[in-house]
């Protein structure tokens, strides 16, 4: 199936989508977190070749490690790409800078433990 690139006119972030028409990706990444303000706005929706081998939307670690895309740090919101060498993950989805900003995430995301 055809893949898109689906970008927010104001912030400039994008999303891909595996869709078989144009129409169709635009409405998909509307249900996204990244768009919760789209149905005031028009996203840019572009054809994107170089994802149409993936069956399903490429992962955050794909996009970055393969493709040259940038994420925010999950814990402090810099910039993280494939030249960032330090870069961690947590699964394919959450990247952050280095080491310690994964430890503090992880610390400030852990559940409470129970005495019994
Ligand atoms: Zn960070």
């Amino acid at each position: 199936m055809p893949a898109f690139t689906v970008e927010h006119p104001r912030n400039r972030q994008a999303v891909v989508v595996i869709e078989k028409t144009a129409g169709k990706a635009r409405a998909a990444a509307i249900g996204d977190d990244l768009f919760c303000d789209c149905e005031f706005l028009d996203p840019i929706v572009k054809r994107a070749k170089e994802f149409d081998k993936y069956k399903k939307a490429p992962t955050v670690k794909q996009l970055v490690d393969r493709h040259g895309w940038w994420f925010e740090c999950n814990h402090c919101g810099d910039s993280v790409a494939d030249h960032t060498e330090d870069r961690k993950w947590i699964g394919n989805y959450q990247v952050f800078c280095n080491y310690w900003c994964r430890a503090a995430y992880r610390k400030k995301s852990a559940k409470p433990k129970w005495r019994e």
